[in-house]
């Protein structure tokens, strides 16, 4: 879209200038001599002064005399006429003209023009100085000529009819320039305040100073913007071309990314951007002819190195540094044209003219393409970052997730352990007392739906309070962990459970066990004890066990509480039977009556 409107007003714009030099044909072509000023000459001595000191200016050709402090004097010998006529000064710069009307040795009329006088003084309001010629008849005109610009006198002879016509197309071309530039400040100021970009708005004041030096030089300026500021008129072209310069350089920083992509050709820039800054507060103090060759010089110099900046970072890959490379040449070859027709060196104003303009405008077009250019790619850099920034966030919350569940997993399997350890009794390895509590309810409850039988048998070692104090506690443990392993060892079932109760006495849950099965495993757990060769570090002992059993028939027991009664009644008869020795009861014992007898 941007190319296909760059190249549309570009179009335009090179039809008009292209029309302008059709239409410009001046009316008469007079003979031009020319001397500079000696301090004795008076206007008299002119007069008379022989015509071998004036020197002629070829027909139809310009002259350009560079900056000079000197004045020049200007004569111009213009046949008779049937009709009206105007001098057509085509150069705006000029400080001031004396402009001497003479017929047969007489001054028959005489004007002061320039733009050191107010703009509202000239005889004709033009952008260049327009002076109406008072007769038709055959005559010499003489003009004093004095600038601190550079020294051109581009003098035409004019039909005002004619001249009216050519200065329509001078006129559009003038207003379809500075309307182009208009639009980008416009709308790139715009594009700032909405992207806050600031390569956006360095790019609209670049316009913009480049707009207002053409103005500037076009003499655009004077007429419509400061008519009365002489002192800005004077020294418009270097002050502005320092701002141009400044901006120049900064929207170069920001479209190509010197910073980041090459730190040597960005200092460069800095370094323009503050000699720029330097000439631009000598411009307000300094005379305007002492610091204009400086600046002209600096102006080359820095388009060139812009130009270079342009062309590395082509040559490094930077796909629209090409664009910006034709931009910034179009703008390198105008202002070459122009510094030359300023230092005196090429003479078309004419070209000179239309150059910049044309090259001004193309830069300024190309340059917002390159812009625009620039700020999609950074806009696709953005979007590229957020998406890795969102698979990275992804990966990384998917990371944290493996980690939480791993965390999770040893969690839940410490649970378990601790879970373990707390039904477990730390000497033997056997459930304890807590576990059979619960279990054993559990087994109950069960056993009371299912209508079986359940027998819970508690066990004692018999005399163990002797062996402890003879071979000592250590000793003890040992037995007692031995027993475990032998205890269960006995046990076939897989729901047959051994727990120990507390010290040296143990409970066996047999859940679907009825009496007869049990009195069976009580005596053969009883005859395994006795068989059974303790190994100590205090040598081989012997024990036996008293073995208490009760048997739950459904309905018989009504609470988990009264069937450990009735064992812990039963292993009771046992050792008051002499030990070693297993006692059933299948007998419901009531503890509260127990207690209330
Ligand atoms: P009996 O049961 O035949 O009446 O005699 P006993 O000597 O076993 O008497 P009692 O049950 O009153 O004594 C229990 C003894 O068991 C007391 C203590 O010395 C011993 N004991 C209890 N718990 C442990 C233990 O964890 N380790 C050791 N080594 N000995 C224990
Ligand atoms: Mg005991
Ligand atoms: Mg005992």
């Amino acid at each position: 879209m941007t190319a296909i409107r760059t190249l549309w007003a570009l179009l335009g714009l090179v039809c008009l200038i292209g029309l302008a030099p059709a239409a410009k044909a001046a009316v008469e072509e007079p003979q031009i001599y020319y001397q500079p000023e000696t301090a004795t000459t008076s206007f008299a001595q002119l007069l008379a002064s022989a015509s071998s000191s004036w020197e002629q200016i070829p027909q139809g050709e310009a002259v350009s005399f560079g900056y000079t402090p000197q004045a020049y004097w200007f004569k111009v010998e213009v046949a008779a006429s049937r009709s009206d006529r105007i001098l057509y000064l085509g150069y705006p710069l000029l400080d001031s003209v004396d402009i001497y009307f003479v017929q047969n040795g007489a001054i028959i009329d005489q004007l002061l023009v320039g733009d050191n006088l107010p703009f509202a003084q000239r005889p004709i309001l033009n952008k260049n100085f327009v002076i109406p010629m008072a007769s038709r008849a055959e005559q010499t005109i003489y003009l004093r000529v004095r600038t601190e610009s550079s020294l051109r006198f581009p003098l035409e002879i004019w039909q005002p009819a004619e001249f009216m016509q050519a200065q329509q197309y001078q006129v559009a071309a003038t207003g379809l320039y500075f309307g182009l530039l208009l639009c980008m400040v416009v709308y790139n100021f715009f594009n700032y305040l909405v992207t806050r970009e600031f390569s956006f708005l360095n790019y609209s004041a670049y316009t913009l100073s480049i707009g207002l030096l053409m103005a500037g030089l076009d003499g655009t300026g004077y007429q419509y913007l400061w008519p009365n500021w002489i002192w800005l008129q004077d020294r418009i072209v270097t002050m502005i071309g320092s701002v141009v310069f400044i901006f120049a350089s900064l929207v170069t920083a920001g479209v190509l990314q010197t910073a980041q992509r090459s730190p040597r050709l960005h200092r460069g820039l800095q370094l323009f951007i503050g000699i720029y800054s330097v000439t631009f507060v000598l411009s307000i103090f300094l005379p305007y002819a002492t610091l204009i060759p400086y600046v002209l010089g600096l102006a080359v110099t820095s388009c060139i190195y812009l130009l270079a900046t342009g062309i590395s970072l082509w040559t490094r890959g930077l796909t629209y540094a090409r664009i910006y490379t034709l931009a910034l040449g179009s703008l390198l070859f105008a202002i070459t044209i122009n510094a030359l027709g300023y230092l005196g060196l090429f003479e078309s104003v004419f070209v000179q003219r239309y150059a910049i303009m044309a090259a001004s405008a193309l830069e300024v077009l190309l340059l917002s393409w390159v812009l625009a250019l620039r700020f999609n790619e950074s806009r696709v850099e953005q979007l590229a970052l957020k998406e890795k920034l969102n698979t990275q966030l992804e990966s990384m919350v998917a990371q944290r997730t493996e980690e939480l569940e791993q965390v999770m997993g040893r969690l839940q399997l410490a649970n378990k352990e601790l879970e373990q350890k707390s039904n477990e009794d730390g000497l033997t390895g056997l459930y304890n007392r807590r576990f059979l509590n619960q279990e054993f309810k559990r087994e109950f409850g069960r056993a009371k739906r299912t209508g079986r039988d359940l027998t819970l048998m508690m066990l004692d070692i018999d005399h163990f309070k002797p062996l402890n104090d003879s071979f000592g506690h250590l000793c003890g443990d040992q037995v007692l962990v031995e027993l475990a392993r032998l205890l269960v060892s006995q046990l076939q079932r897989a729901t047959d459970t051994v727990y120990r109760y507390g010290g040296e006495e143990f409970v066996i849950l047999l859940p679907d066990t009825d009496e007869h099965g049990a009195r069976e495993i009580a005596v053969k757990i009883g005859q395994a004890v006795r068989d059974h060769v303790f190994k100590t570090d205090q040598g081989e002992m012997k024990i036996t066990i008293s073995i208490g059993v009760a048997i739950a028939k459904p309905d018989m027991y009504k609470e988990p509480t009264q069937l450990l009664a009735a064992a812990d009644d039963a292993l009771y008869r046992a050792k008051n039977s002499g030990r070693d020795i297993v006692k059933v009861t299948t007998q419901i014992h009531e503890p509260e009556q127990a207690n209330s007898r």
